[in-house]
């Protein structure tokens, strides 16, 4: 009788413990594909993802990392580390999730510059969604990953300077015609972050932007 009260005491505890568990820590699993190691990218990439998920609790935008740690190396890979693993806390509700980003070889298909194209275009979304521009955190990032980019993989440099070209084109030409607060954010953004480029990265968009952007940039680039 006792033993059986006592068993019975003990499944609960544990049932307990297994729900407590379940309920703080959702774990989110991602796959990365690893273009080159260590990588500002890579990180990137992390971020962009962790910025898109919702909270399992409360379903809002919201987790922050608050911990990190390295998973151990995979047979298929020939890095120091086979992963990551970040804690994070919502900023709405205080849920705590894990989220793990394991590493993995590139499959065709999966070059560089479209990983590069993706991480971008997400930092790009989330840095102008507010009235205010994210500047800080559009800016440092990006520096971050053409740095990155300049050392790995420099012959891509031209790839993303023709991508900033052609967004500072459309943006512009929408901005012509719509009210929406984000497109001329994302054209504010992406011209400070150009008018800080490297001098002959700059030459390159400016010569080939249509006059009115040109005259800006330039102006940007003087107060810079
Ligand atoms: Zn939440």
């Amino acid at each position: 009788m006792v033993s059986e009260v006592l068993s019975r005491h003990y499944f609960l505890i544990f049932k307990n413990l297994f729900i407590l568990v379940l309920q703080n820590f959702n774990k989110m699993r991602y796959e990365i594909p690893v273009q080159w190691f260590p990588s500002t990218l890579l990180i990137a990439k992390e971020h962009a993802i962790l910025s898109s998920l919702e909270c399992p609790n409360c379903g809002q935008k919201t987790l922050k990392i608050v911990g990190q740690e390295a998973l151990p190396p995979t047979t298929q890979l020939p890095e120091l580390i086979g992963g990551d693993r970040l804690f994070c806390k919502c900023e709405n509700c205080g849920h705590s999730s894990v989220v793990e980003f394991i590493f993995r070889k590139p499959r065709p298909g999966e070059d560089a510059f479209k990983y590069l194209d993706q991480v971008y275009t997400s930092l790009l979304e989330s840095c102008s969604s507010k009235q205010v521009p994210d500047y800080d955190i559009f800016i440092n990032e990006l520096l971050m990953i053409m740095e990155d980019v300049r050392i790995n993989k420099p012959d891509m440099i031209e790839q993303i300077l023709e991508k900033l070209l052609n967004d500072l084109i459309l943006f512009s030409s929408e901005m012509e015609m719509t009210t929406n607060i984000s497109i001329f954010n994302r054209f504010k953004l992406i011209s400070y972050f150009v008018s800080i480029l490297p001098e002959k990265e700059f030459e390159w968009i400016l010569k080939r932007v249509p006059e009115k952007v040109h005259n800006f940039l330039q102006a940007l680039r003087q107060r810079a």
